[in-house]
């Protein structure tokens, strides 16, 4: 099964995310900030990654571009808030394949993942 990395700062977030995508069958890691996301990323090598924009010490803008720059092909989906469009709009431009806007809806969730996985 795909392996799926959660990132956010957000305990109960990535804790219902890993309820979510282990009830689907998906391998997942967690990394509670985007500094952790890009170790976690070289060790777990996941098809696919869920990532917060807002996290103290590294955000997800530039965990993204980071874990672009380690790995050309990451497929990364963003989990934004309302109000964060023109950010959301930097990170496709930097390279995420989508975004799912939080609360989020777990069958967008896994329509998202679903698409970038193939
Ligand atoms: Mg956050």
């Amino acid at each position: 099964m795909p392996k799926i990395m959660v990132v956010d700062d957000a305990q109960f977030m990535r804790v219902r995310l890993k309820k979510l995508l282990t009830g689907q069958g998906y391998e997942v890691a967690e990394a509670e900030d985007g500094e952790e996301a890009v170790k976690v990323y070289q060790q777990f090598k996941p098809d696919a990654v869920l990532m917060d924009i807002t996290m103290p010490q590294k955000d997800g803008l530039e965990a993204l571009a980071d874990i672009r720059g380690l790995d050309p092909g990451a497929k990364v989906i963003m989990l934004t808030a309302l109000g964060q469009e023109s950010m959301v709009v930097q990170a496709i431009q930097s390279g995420a394949r989508d975004y799912v806007v939080k609360p989020f809806d777990p069958n967008r969730v896994m329509m998202a993942l679903e698409k970038v996985l193939g």
